[in-house]
């Protein structure tokens, strides 16, 4: 059944040390001046907000909020990049947590992010580490009311979380009115500074005042988004990681060749108790696929959720709700669940498509192995798709073996 693909990697196994989330000794490359911060005490946050940070959960540090956070609070253009799962998206609500006057009722700092999904986790986040802060916040995005939008932003709240389609509404309406917002957060902004996003933002952009701090985050961060990155920021610091250092020890990842396109089929359904430890999260590359595959699935009596764009943002929630709560536990998606979910009890990754580029394989895989976990990736190949497969192991220095027998042991 196996194609024939070679034995082992092409690469080397990578023997040099792979970062844990709160290694002081991580190998950043960042601008001068930058040094890591050992604890949240140590960094001039206010009483109700530390509080709130160590009433989440948050005990240190990650490696990326020991260097980012302070020049975010100081004001200065950011640039942070960091592995999967490290805890960039938690350090943006606690710095816009800390820079906002909450004895103003103005919205001071805008976060923008690729899905829905997204900027509702990032607006409940800042609820919950905010609570003692009593920060307000409004996730401001497409599918939702507009009523209630307005009614939200009337009422005044000091952070707005969006998707900048429905933010962009809002501003042109002047219901969002932007002349209080000092900051503006790119999260996962390689894709929100990529052809699709790129004319909103700048759309929304052109009606923030003109000494906006900005910060982009992401896992990955390609050079023509750096380079472009001039244009709107000044003398960013930046904290970077060099592609050879981006997958994470904690996930494992295999692959499993198969001739034909219809043999993935059999080869999940074998798979299913495996997904079932945990949770698993299954990629297509189309929405019609993932109609396709939860049909076949459910019809062989697989119990099976699944999420895509063209779902009413109504079913994305409660699909969402369910997956959260642990109550469903395999979800077949498209990449609108590549980029920055948080679902601490996903510890498999399954792409039964390969993604269309290098740097949603990062994100996918990450969806797995959150903050230093155990995580496996499986990814699915037909004897074409080994090439691509084997130049995203090269390009990032990983190793990609083979699926063992034993795989349910690794989770
Ligand atoms: P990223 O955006 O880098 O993918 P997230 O901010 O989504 O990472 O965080 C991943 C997980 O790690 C979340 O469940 C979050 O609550 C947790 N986390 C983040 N920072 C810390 C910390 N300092 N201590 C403990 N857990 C953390
Ligand atoms: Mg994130």
């Amino acid at each position: 059944m196996a194609a024939d693909v070679g034995s082992g990697s092409v690469v080397p196994a990578n023997r040099g040390r792979r970062p844990t989330v709160d290694d002081e000794k991580l190998v950043f490359e960042t601008t001068k001046g930058v040094e890591p911060i050992m604890s949240f005490d140590e960094m001039g946050i206010k009483d109700g907000l530390l509080r709130g940070i160590y009433q989440y959960g948050f005990e240190k540090p990650s490696a990326i909020q020991q260097r980012a956070v302070l020049p975010i609070i100081q004001g200065r253009d950011v640039i942070a990049q960091a592995q999967s799962g490290t805890g960039k998206t938690s350090m943006i609500a606690l710095t816009v947590c800390q820079m906002v006057d909450t004895s103003s009722r103005e919205v001071q700092a805008l976060i923008l992010s690729p899905t829905r999904e997204l900027a509702t986790q990032t607006e409940k986040v800042i609820l919950a580490i905010g609570d003692y802060i009593s920060i307000q916040a409004h996730a401001c995005i497409g599918g939702k009311s507009v009523g209630e939008d307005i009614r939200k932003l009337e009422y005044g709240v000091h952070v707005v979380s969006g998707t900048p389609g429905r933010v962009c509404d809002m501003i042109k309406r002047l219901t969002l009115r932007t002349r209080a917002i000092k900051l503006l957060v790119l999260d996962e902004s390689d894709e929100m500074l990529s052809r699709g996003f790129k004319d909103q933002i700048y759309d929304v952009y052109r009606y923030l005042p003109p000494e906006l701090q900005v910060v982009l985050i992401s896992a990955t961060l390609p050079n023509e988004i750096l380079e472009i990155t001039s244009k709107f920021m000044t003398d960013p610091v930046r904290i970077l990681v060099k592609r050879d250092e981006l997958t994470l020890e904690g996930i494992k990842q295999f692959f499993v060749a198969v001739e034909r396109e219809e043999w993935k089929f059999d080869t999940l359904c074998d798979l299913y108790d495996t997904l079932t430890i945990t949770q698993a999260v299954i990629f297509c590359n189309t929405k019609k696929k993932v109609d396709w595959l939860t049909e076949k699935m459910r019809s062989n009596n697989f119990t099976v959720s699944a999420m895509h764009g063209d779902m009413p943002q109504k079913e994305r929630d409660a699909i969402m709700a369910e997956f959260r709560s642990g109550t469903t536990r395999v979800l077949i998606t498209t990449d609108v669940w590549a980029r920055g979910l948080d679902v601490q009890q996903v510890s498999l990754v399954i792409n039964y498509d390969l993604p269309n580029n290098r740097e949603l394989y990062i994100h996918r895989i990450g969806r797995s192995g959150r903050f230093g976990r155990k995580g496996v990736a499986i990814n699915f190949v037909k004897s074409d798709d080994i090439k691509i497969l084997r130049d995203i192991e090269q390009y990032y220095s990983t190793q990609i073996d083979e699926m063992p027998m034993n795989v349910a042991d690794l989770i």
